[in-house]
């Protein structure tokens, strides 16, 4: 089997295939030998590993998932991907496609029955690599991270500007509750930046690979977790607007009560959400939880 990591190879699986790309769902196929190099290195993979992937599509970075993890499940949400896949994977019975859509997948749950309870919640940690569908990014890393998942490590092939915003500090424009998300959760790292030419169709901006490694304790204290990302969500909930104001919208709590916390926690309300640190959320959001429990 020819590696798919020529445009020649890529439009021939295609055409063989009558294969129409829908773009749609975010049908961009990497075809790009060393890229995918990157991302298998950052990725630290060994033979004892289990991967998911999130949209295998025609398989090129499967191929060289499952020559060096001991296991990957390859979930696809196109139906008409899958006999290309089952050409394409044929070499590698240690790659197993399952047709479902990513954000709808228990991980754990599929973890334990894929391997008959080795991995998930209570057995060993596991990893996802993807070039992910780039429109449902933001709920698919979401889903991922606060999901609850035994995941280890996470590398991902996202929009440029999606990847500037896990990496921002409060008060600039790209910082949002998914800074927040993937900085309570993660250590996140730029592996690569990705020109829109190494993608078949070339996607309409630019890429990065990033990787998150889930970290062992979260950075700072949160007596409530959902608690946490709901006053989260609500200091982001309108930018232009004051944190008093946001906070009040949310409907979480009436504007008394959103004064009071504020005084309590030492928080200006006249602020704005996206100024607020890490810390300044947690310590915002025990004092509501004391508040509210
Ligand atoms: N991994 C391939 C590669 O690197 O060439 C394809 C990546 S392409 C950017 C994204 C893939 O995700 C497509 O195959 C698409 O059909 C699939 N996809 C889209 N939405 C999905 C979803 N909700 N769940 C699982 N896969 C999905």
């Amino acid at each position: 089997m020819r590696e798919l990591t020529s445009p020649s190879a890529v439009r021939e699986i295609i055409r063989a295939h009558g294969f129409k790309v829908r773009k749609a769902l975010g049908q961009n196929f990497l075809m790009d030998a060393n890229i995918i190099e990157k991302i298998i290195q950052s990725a630290h993979l060994t033979d004892r590993d289990l991967v998911f992937e999130i949209g295998p599509g025609l398989g090129a970075l499967t191929r060289r998932l499952a020559r060096s993890a001991g296991t990957v499940i390859a979930i696809e949400l196109d139906v008409n991907l899958l006999p290309i896949l089952q050409e394409t994977l044929a070499d590698f019975p240690n790659a197993r496609v399952v047709h479902g859509d990513a954000l709808k997948v228990d991980f754990d749950r599929l973890a334990r029955e894929q391997t008959g309870g080795a991995f998930g919640q209570q057995g060993k940690r596991y990893k996802l690599v993807a070039n992910l569908p780039y429109y449902i990014t933001t709920p698919i890393l979401m889903h991922l991270l606060t999901g609850g998942f035994n995941l280890e490590r996470l590398v991902v092939m996202i929009q440029k500007e999606v990847a500037d915003r896990l990496q921002a500090s409060p008060g600039g424009k790209d910082y949002g509750s998914l800074s927040v998300a993937v900085q309570y959760y993660t250590v996140p790292e730029m592996v690569a930046r990705v020109p829109k030419t190494v993608f078949y169709p070339a996607p309409d901006v630019d890429s990065a690979v990033i990787r998150l490694t889930r970290r062992e304790v979260p950075p700072v204290k949160v007596t409530s977790e959902e608690l946490f990302f709901k006053v989260v969500r609500a200091a982001f909930g309108q930018r232009r607007k004051t944190l008093l104001n946001s906070l009040t919208g949310s409907g979480l709590a009436d504007r008394e009560t959103w004064l009071e916390v504020l005084a309590e926690a030492g928080i200006e309300p006249a602020r704005r959400g996206e100024t607020l640190s890490l810390q300044e959320f947690a310590h915002l959001a025990n004092v509501f939880h004391l508040r509210v429990h």
